[in-house]
């Protein structure tokens, strides 16, 4: 990483540290990111191992490829197998093993018609050159990536793309914070590093729960040394003051009010649903589903998707690494059955899976 950066200045974060080793006085803090950049920018900047032992790192559940449920991954095999059916799917999930080990690589390997794009507006694209067939664009992620399936949507209108449909297993990271903390075997969690590219869309006012219902301290964080250093040392001051609060450390990149053009984008074509999420299983009101107004573009409708009951992958305990309940290399599999060239679990697959991260960083 280049030192080149003031948010990366060495002198900077030795203060910081500094600060952050005062404000925690002996105390504790187990702090809780729950997004992939955050996992992978506090590996790779090596702040790891430079943090103050009172202080615990959990990663939670931030990576959109990781918290997709293994029932989603049986539906999106299934429709890789029907006939008259092009998946457009972003990379990460190609590797993601389903039911059996079998993943989409391997349908595509069979024959499977499945284009990997970088941007929904890609699928639209292959949807027009393929007018007599269903393409239908996978639709995983967090209020990031959301506001631009709605784009893509909204485009398709406007183009008259009826063979463009999208199966929306959107997640909201809101509720699965609450889940977190009402979950009775949960991780101990005491504060939480709220993701910078989520809050650019939801701003601050929907993480007011956590410090009003539940007194943990939630800061909004940037991605460079010093913004973590910064968001850490200012949850520690909260913890000792007593005095929780949702706060905007990363001002440079997110409003406190969010991003209102793409939360209106957002509710016009998807309204809150129930969702499966690996690990956790059904949080209510914790996804996005198509409003009934635009059902022709909602794949699940339209193809009559069901998301089947499956067991879950054998050994394989990303369910318990994305709850913060053990690490990565208290997996049995972690290094041994489980790597990033053959990955068991979507945390290996994902480059911003976390045991990716501890494999890449620390094995
Ligand atoms: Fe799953 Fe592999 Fe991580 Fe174990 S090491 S939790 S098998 S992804």
């Amino acid at each position: 990483m280049s030192l080149s950066s003031p948010y990366q200045d060495p002198a900077l974060c030795r203060a910081l540290l500094d600060r952050l080793q005062t404000a925690l006085d002996g105390r504790e803090l187990r702090f809780m990111e729950v997004c992939g950049t955050h996992t992978v920018a506090i590996f790779q900047s090596g702040l790891r191992s430079l943090l103050p032992r009172e202080v615990t790192h959990l990663s939670g559940p931030g990576c959109p490829v990781c918290v997709t449920h293994d029932a989603e991954v049986a539906a999106f095999l299934d429709l890789a197998g029907r006939d008259g059916v092009i998946i457009a799917t972003f990379g990460d999930l190609l590797r993601v093993p389903g039911p059996g080990g079998r993943s989409l690589k391997h349908a595509q390997a069979r024959g499977a018609r499945i284009e990997i794009v970088y941007s929904p507006l890609d699928a639209l694209n292959i949807a027009a050159a393929n007018p007599g067939d269903t393409v239908v664009f996978l639709g995983i992620g967090f209020e990031t990536t959301a506001p631009t399936v709605a784009a893509t949507l909204m485009l398709a209108e406007q183009r008259k793309l009826d063979n463009f449909c999208v199966l929306s297993l959107h997640k909201l990271v809101p509720p699965v914070l609450r889940a977190l903390l009402d979950d009775k075997d949960g991780c101990g969690v005491q504060a939480f590093l709220l993701p910078g590219h989520v809050s650019t869309i939801l701003g601050l006012e929907p993480y007011g729960f956590l410090a009003s219902e539940y007194r943990v301290p939630a800061v909004v964080g940037g991605f460079e040394p010093v913004d973590i250093l910064q968001a850490l040392c200012i949850m520690a001051e909260q913890r000792r003051d007593d005095a929780p609060a949702v706060v905007n450390a990363y001002p440079r990149a997110v409003s406190d009010q969010g991003n209102p053009r793409a939360r209106a984008l957002l509710e016009t074509y998807f309204m809150p649903s129930d969702a499966l999420w690996r690990g956790l299983g059904l949080i209510p009101d914790s996804g996005l589903a198509l409003r009934p107004a635009y059902e022709r573009f909602d794949a699940m409708k339209r193809l009559d998707i069901t998301l089947p009951d499956v067991p879950p992958l054998p050994g394989c305990r990303c369910g318990q690494v994305l709850k913060g309940r053990i690490t990565p290399p208290q997996c049995p599999l972690f290094g041994k059955a489980c790597t990033p060239a053959s990955p068991v679990g979507p945390c290996m697959v994902s480059t911003e899976g976390s045991c990716a991260a501890y494999f890449k960083y620390m094995a």
